[in-house]
């Protein structure tokens, strides 16, 4: 423990954010890092409890208190081997994640939780910037093939995993480039691409073979991003590699077949979202401009605010963001949630950039003039027990030029996953359990599933556990016994 008396002494520091005008103005990312003092401050708040709640609560299982110590005492190397000895990428998550350690920190219960996201960006970046990130290749190799279908970061952190361990791992991916969602989804002020590439260099010297615009499988549904020039038969995958990694991701958008669906304007989020990082990534230019344009969101989560904020971006007339849910509260009953992630409003950057919110709102129509959106049929909602019902006499119309559906994602592609002959579990994920003997095996014989492919639509930081889990079940099948961690 750093300083003892540290959470009595220091408030929390939280990062800072560029100006909103200023911000608006490009796709950069735009938050105010903490300095090495600030870091120290936030590091010496850490009580070092004797049950690190922070470390269960995080998916990776984060040793939180040890790497807070570290960057206390200025020992920001050994800070980034902590903090990599149970995440491989942290520059990810010190950025998107949600953090909910911080929602398990103890000193949550009577005052701000330690600022533990922002140390661990503090951390990769310090690690970074001084070239402490080095590959780990194999001491030996095994003479084992594995093939991971997806590139984001479910198949990203298996694949380094197991090429850690010696075997010879090549990653498929339909897009043109590496990353999932990370790279084609979450827009770049949110992430900067080229930590993506920063760290693909990585996994390439230690052995990862990556082979872009490579779809496994057959026919797949219309809207679906595929730069594919290469199609290869999910059997010849099974015949030349020793073990299948199925990390395809959950890619089919919940769809909202209201009268009216049709109309110029109303599309899926990733419809706008996608264009746009191959945009800011010096492709072509998104074809779905919000320039001066009237724009509802419908949908609260992540992919809504980055709608939010890309259309800002834009220069949109007004966003407006209908959320079906109630209102949540706008703090959350720490006695009654901690240390679990709590339900309460969440306002995002995206949303301080200008964003009028409404909730318990449903859209019944999307109404247009020669064959174009102009306005949304909407109706309020009561929510009793659970249940919702329309409240008489609350329709109302909304302007709208365009629309972007961002309810989630319901499944992955269902043709990729029968292509293998996998088993779907009620939700049409890839049915594979995570703990005990055969976690993470399909019912086909030596294909593994994770991330959102098995778990559906998630975070970046299950995908990242799901990934090293797998690679250790991976390992064990292949080995008879793994040294990698879980
Ligand atoms: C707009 C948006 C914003 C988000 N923001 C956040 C956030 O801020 N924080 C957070 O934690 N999470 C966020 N998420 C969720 C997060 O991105 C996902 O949970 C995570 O990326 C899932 O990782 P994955 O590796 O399982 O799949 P994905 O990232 O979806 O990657 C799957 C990859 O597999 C490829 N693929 C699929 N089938 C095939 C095939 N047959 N052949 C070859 N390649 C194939 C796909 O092209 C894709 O590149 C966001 C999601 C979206 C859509
Ligand atoms: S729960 Fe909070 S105070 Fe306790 S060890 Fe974790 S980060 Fe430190």
């Amino acid at each position: 423990m750093g300083k003892p008396t540290g959470f009595l002494e220091f408030e929390r520091l939280a990062e800072g954010y560029a100006p909103v005008a200023e911000r608006l103005k490009h796709y950069q990312e735009f938050v105010v890092h903490l300095d090495d003092a600030g870091a120290k401050v936030q590091g010496a708040r850490c009580m070092d409890c004797g049950i690190p709640f922070c470390n269960s609560g995080c998916p990776v299982n984060n040793n939180i208190p040890d790497f807070n110590d570290a960057v206390y005492r200025g020992n920001w190397r050994a800070a980034s081997a902590i903090l990599h000895s149970t995440n491989n990428f942290p520059e990810l998550t010190g950025r998107i994640c949600p953090a909910p350690c911080e929602a398990a920190c103890t000193l949550g219960i009577n005052a701000a939780p330690v600022g533990i996201k922002s140390l661990e960006r503090a951390i990769i970046d310090k690690a970074g910037e001084n070239g402490w990130v080095l590959p780990q290749p194999a001491a030996r190799l095994t003479g084992k093939t594995v093939a991971v279908v997806g590139s984001g970061p479910a198949g990203l952190a298996a694949a380094q995993q197991l090429a850690r361990v010696g075997h010879q791992v090549t990653v498929f991916e339909k897009n043109d480039q590496v990353g999932g969602l990370l790279r084609y989804g979450i827009p770049d002020f949110k992430l900067d691409k080229r930590l993506i590439d920063w760290r693909m260099a990585q996994l390439q010297e230690e052995g990862v073979k990556f082979l872009t615009r490579t779809l496994i499988g057959t026919v797949l549904p219309p809207g679906i991003a595929n730069d594919a020039v290469r199609v290869i038969a999910p059997q010849r995958v099974l015949r030349e590699f020793d073990a299948v990694i199925l990390a395809g991701g959950a890619e089919t958008p919940r769809d909202l077949p209201a009268p009216g669906r049709e109309l110029e304007g109303v599309h899926f989020a990733l419809e706008f979202l996608i264009p746009q990082n191959r945009e800011v990534g010096g492709g072509k230019k998104n074809p779905i401009s919000a320039r001066g344009k009237h724009v509802v969101v419908i949908g609260g989560g992540d992919t809504g605010s980055d709608c939010v904020g890309t259309a800002n971006r834009h220069g949109a007339a007004s966003v407006t963001q209908f959320e079906l849910m109630p209102r949540p509260p706008a703090e959350e009953d720490k006695p009654l949630t901690w240390p679990y992630w709590p339900s309460k409003l969440r306002t995002s950057s995206s949303h301080d950039e200008g964003c009028a919110r409404d909730w318990s709102v449903a859209t019944k129509e999307f109404i247009g003039e020669k064959g174009k959106l102009k306005a949304l049929k909407c109706v309020r909602l009561d929510w009793q027990g659970g249940k919702m019902t329309e409240v008489p006499g609350s329709a109302f119309e909304v302007r709208a030029d365009l629309v972007f559906l961002a309810m989630g994602f319901t499944q992955p592609i269902a043709a990729v996953l029968d292509g293998f002959g996998v088993v779907k579990d009620a939700r049409g994920n890839a049915s594979a359990t995570t703990d005990g003997r055969g976690c993470y095996a399909t019912n086909v014989a030596k294909v593994f599933a994770a991330g959102d492919m098995r778990r559906g639509q998630s975070l970046v930081v299950w995908a990242i556990r799901e990934g090293r889990q797998c690679a250790r079940a991976v390992d064990e099948f292949l080995m008879g016994t793994s040294t990698l961690p879980r």
